[in-house]
Protein backbone atom coordinates (compact mmCIF):
# COMPACT_ATOMS: atom_id res chain seq x y z
CA UNK A 1 0.00 0.00 0.00
CA UNK A 2 1.51 3.51 -1.15
CA UNK A 3 1.54 6.81 1.36
CA UNK A 4 -1.66 8.05 -0.82
CA UNK A 5 -3.87 4.92 -0.20
CA UNK A 6 -2.95 4.77 3.30
CA UNK A 7 -3.71 8.54 3.88
CA UNK A 8 -6.75 8.20 1.73
CA UNK A 9 -7.90 5.27 4.21
CA UNK A 10 -7.57 7.59 7.09
CA UNK A 11 -9.82 10.45 5.48
CA UNK A 12 -12.08 8.09 4.96
CA UNK A 13 -12.28 6.55 8.02
CA UNK A 14 -12.58 9.92 9.67
CA UNK A 15 -15.41 11.19 7.47
CA UNK A 16 -17.51 7.48 7.51
CA UNK A 17 -17.28 8.34 11.88
CA UNK A 18 -18.33 11.80 11.39
CA UNK A 19 -20.88 10.60 9.52
CA UNK A 20 -22.11 7.99 11.95
CA UNK A 21 -21.48 10.25 14.95
CA UNK A 22 -23.79 12.74 13.34
CA UNK A 23 -27.01 10.91 13.04
CA UNK A 24 -26.00 9.28 16.83
CA UNK A 25 -26.14 13.33 17.38
CA UNK A 26 -29.38 13.88 16.25
CA UNK A 27 -31.11 10.72 17.64
CA UNK A 28 -29.86 11.42 20.96
CA UNK A 29 -30.07 15.53 20.94
CA UNK A 30 -33.54 16.00 18.77
CA UNK A 31 -36.29 14.89 21.35
CA UNK A 32 -38.50 14.18 18.04
CA UNK A 33 -36.20 11.26 17.15
CA UNK A 34 -36.91 9.44 20.16
CA UNK A 35 -37.24 6.02 19.70
CA UNK A 36 -37.10 4.73 23.13
CA UNK A 37 -39.55 4.73 26.55
CA UNK A 38 -38.53 4.51 29.98
CA UNK A 39 -40.66 1.07 30.52
CA UNK A 40 -42.24 0.14 32.56
CA UNK A 41 -43.07 3.39 33.95
CA UNK A 42 -44.22 4.45 29.83
CA UNK A 43 -45.73 2.11 27.23
CA UNK A 44 -46.36 2.52 23.71
CA UNK A 45 -50.09 2.52 23.07
CA UNK A 46 -50.86 -0.47 21.28
CA UNK A 47 -52.81 -0.64 18.03
CA UNK A 48 -56.01 -2.11 18.66
CA UNK A 49 -56.17 -5.46 16.63
CA UNK A 50 -52.67 -6.51 18.75
CA UNK A 51 -52.42 -9.82 19.23
CA UNK A 52 -52.00 -10.39 22.79
CA UNK A 53 -52.57 -12.80 25.46
CA UNK A 54 -55.81 -14.74 24.36
CA UNK A 55 -59.15 -14.35 26.73
CA UNK A 56 -62.08 -16.41 27.01
CA UNK A 57 -65.19 -15.37 27.78
CA UNK A 58 -66.42 -18.38 29.16
CA UNK A 59 -70.18 -17.95 29.58
CA UNK A 60 -70.51 -17.16 25.96
CA UNK A 61 -67.89 -20.44 25.17
CA UNK A 62 -70.35 -22.98 23.46
CA UNK A 63 -67.39 -25.59 23.82
CA UNK A 64 -67.43 -26.46 20.63
CA UNK A 65 -63.81 -27.51 20.65
CA UNK A 66 -62.88 -25.92 17.44
CA UNK A 67 -59.91 -23.60 19.02
CA UNK A 68 -58.78 -26.64 20.47
CA UNK A 69 -58.72 -28.70 17.16
CA UNK A 70 -57.50 -25.61 14.89
CA UNK A 71 -54.57 -24.54 17.43
CA UNK A 72 -51.16 -25.51 15.24
CA UNK A 73 -49.26 -25.65 18.68
CA UNK A 74 -51.67 -27.46 20.83
CA UNK A 75 -51.95 -25.06 23.14
CA UNK A 76 -55.63 -25.12 24.07
CA UNK A 77 -57.58 -27.78 26.48
CA UNK A 78 -61.01 -28.09 27.64
CA UNK A 79 -63.19 -30.28 29.29
CA UNK A 80 -66.79 -30.23 28.99
CA UNK A 81 -70.31 -32.24 29.99
CA UNK A 82 -73.41 -32.21 28.77
CA UNK A 83 -75.71 -30.16 31.19
CA UNK A 84 -79.50 -30.65 32.06
CA UNK A 85 -80.33 -28.53 29.79
CA UNK A 86 -78.57 -30.51 27.13
CA UNK A 87 -76.14 -27.53 26.81
CA UNK A 88 -71.83 -28.14 26.85
CA UNK A 89 -71.02 -26.87 30.62
CA UNK A 90 -67.17 -26.11 30.27
CA UNK A 91 -65.36 -28.03 32.96
CA UNK A 92 -62.03 -26.53 32.05
CA UNK A 93 -60.73 -24.18 29.81
CA UNK A 94 -56.62 -23.94 29.47
CA UNK A 95 -54.77 -21.66 26.87
CA UNK A 96 -51.10 -22.38 27.17
CA UNK A 97 -49.47 -19.12 26.56
CA UNK A 98 -45.78 -20.20 26.52
CA UNK A 99 -46.44 -22.58 23.90
CA UNK A 100 -48.60 -20.17 21.82
CA UNK A 101 -47.23 -18.30 18.64
CA UNK A 102 -50.43 -15.83 18.50
CA UNK A 103 -51.21 -16.84 15.03
CA UNK A 104 -55.25 -15.94 16.10
CA UNK A 105 -56.40 -18.95 14.02
CA UNK A 106 -58.50 -20.15 17.41
CA UNK A 107 -59.89 -16.67 17.26
CA UNK A 108 -60.81 -16.69 13.63
CA UNK A 109 -63.09 -19.96 14.35
CA UNK A 110 -64.50 -19.55 17.17
CA UNK A 111 -68.28 -19.44 16.32
CA UNK A 112 -69.52 -16.84 19.26
CA UNK A 113 -66.68 -15.05 19.19
CA UNK A 114 -65.75 -15.72 22.69
CA UNK A 115 -62.51 -16.16 22.22
CA UNK A 116 -59.72 -13.10 21.97
CA UNK A 117 -56.50 -11.26 22.00
CA UNK A 118 -56.26 -8.96 24.53
CA UNK A 119 -53.67 -6.05 24.85
CA UNK A 120 -52.03 -7.58 27.70
CA UNK A 121 -48.02 -9.21 26.84
CA UNK A 122 -46.82 -8.90 30.30
CA UNK A 123 -45.87 -12.14 31.79
CA UNK A 124 -42.49 -13.04 32.60
CA UNK A 125 -42.27 -16.39 34.78
CA UNK A 126 -39.84 -18.82 35.68
CA UNK A 127 -41.99 -21.64 35.73
CA UNK A 128 -43.82 -23.33 33.14
CA UNK A 129 -47.13 -23.68 34.88
CA UNK A 130 -47.75 -20.28 35.53
CA UNK A 131 -47.49 -19.55 31.59
CA UNK A 132 -51.41 -21.97 31.41
CA UNK A 133 -54.06 -19.44 32.06
CA UNK A 134 -57.26 -21.36 33.54
CA UNK A 135 -60.11 -19.50 32.89
CA UNK A 136 -62.78 -22.03 34.87
CA UNK A 137 -61.66 -21.22 38.30
CA UNK A 138 -63.91 -24.19 39.59
CA UNK A 139 -61.85 -27.57 39.78
CA UNK A 140 -62.95 -29.55 36.88
CA UNK A 141 -64.25 -32.78 38.77
CA UNK A 142 -66.42 -30.66 40.79
CA UNK A 143 -68.02 -29.17 38.17
CA UNK A 144 -69.00 -32.34 36.07
CA UNK A 145 -69.68 -33.55 39.71
CA UNK A 146 -72.13 -30.88 39.86
CA UNK A 147 -73.29 -31.49 36.68
CA UNK A 148 -74.08 -34.75 36.74
CA UNK A 149 -76.29 -34.29 40.27
CA UNK A 150 -77.89 -31.80 38.00
CA UNK A 151 -78.71 -34.07 35.20
CA UNK A 152 -79.50 -36.87 37.69
CA UNK A 153 -82.31 -35.02 39.05
CA UNK A 154 -83.76 -33.52 35.63
CA UNK A 155 -84.22 -37.47 34.60
CA UNK A 156 -85.84 -37.79 38.17
CA UNK A 157 -88.33 -35.19 37.57
CA UNK A 158 -88.95 -35.85 34.07
CA UNK A 159 -89.69 -39.44 34.86
CA UNK A 160 -92.11 -38.76 37.83
CA UNK A 161 -95.49 -37.41 35.93
CA UNK A 162 -96.07 -35.63 39.73
CA UNK A 163 -93.30 -33.97 40.01
CA UNK A 164 -93.15 -31.76 42.79
CA UNK A 165 -95.48 -33.99 44.81
CA UNK A 166 -94.79 -36.37 47.41
CA UNK A 167 -93.75 -39.97 46.21
CA UNK A 168 -96.84 -42.18 46.71
CA UNK A 169 -96.21 -45.16 48.95
CA UNK A 170 -93.99 -47.92 48.09
CA UNK A 171 -95.59 -51.64 47.79
CA UNK A 172 -95.64 -53.34 51.38
CA UNK A 173 -95.21 -49.65 52.96
CA UNK A 174 -98.07 -48.65 55.42
CA UNK A 175 -99.52 -44.54 55.64
CA UNK A 176 -99.16 -43.31 58.95
S1 LIG B 1 -53.13 -17.93 18.75
FE1 LIG B 1 -52.48 -19.67 17.44
S2 LIG B 1 -50.95 -20.72 18.63
FE2 LIG B 1 -52.02 -19.38 20.05
S3 LIG B 1 -53.65 -20.64 20.94
FE3 LIG B 1 -54.52 -19.62 19.15
S4 LIG B 1 -54.25 -21.04 17.44
FE4 LIG B 1 -52.89 -21.70 19.10
S1 LIG C 1 -63.98 -22.11 19.47
FE1 LIG C 1 -64.81 -20.57 20.85
S2 LIG C 1 -66.77 -21.41 21.49
FE2 LIG C 1 -65.62 -23.11 20.62
S3 LIG C 1 -64.59 -24.02 22.42
FE3 LIG C 1 -63.16 -22.54 21.51
S4 LIG C 1 -63.52 -20.66 22.68
FE4 LIG C 1 -65.28 -21.99 23.04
Amino acid sequence: MGLKEYLNDIVEAVVTTAKGMRITARYGLDPKEETTLQYPEERWELPERYRGFLHNDINTCISCNMCVKTCPMDCISLEAVRGADKKMVLASYDINIGRCMYCGLCVEVCPPKSLKHSLGYEMASVNREQLILRFVQEDASEVKARVARQVAEAAAKAESPAAGKPAPPAKGETKE
